[in-house]
């Protein structure tokens, strides 16, 4: 196979461009409270890891913001450290 044959998967320059869905918080205003479970819930993922900021959709800050009340809502019990 030479160089010439070998066809690009994607052309320079050709990426879409996404659209990042606005932070949930930054929309809202409002601040998650690491005491209502279900709520923090959302932010993990199914096996009790918090979930990356890709998946979350939020900005830096209220991703910290998250991180911090799953951490303190481990803490306190009302959602698991690891789901095996
Ligand atoms: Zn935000």
């Amino acid at each position: 196979m030479t160089r010439e044959a070998r066809k690009p998967k994607t052309k320079p320059g050709a990426f879409k461009k996404r659209k990042r869905k606005p932070c949930l918080f930054c929309i809202e205003q409002t601040i998650l409270d690491y005491k209502d479970a279900a709520f923090v819930k959302r932010f993990m993922t199914d096996r009790g890891k918090i979930a990356p900021r890709r998946l979350s959709g939020c900005c830096a800050e209220h991703q910290r913001m998250i991180a911090k009340a799953i951490k303190r809502a481990r803490q306190i019990g009302t959602v698991p450290y690891v789901v095996d």
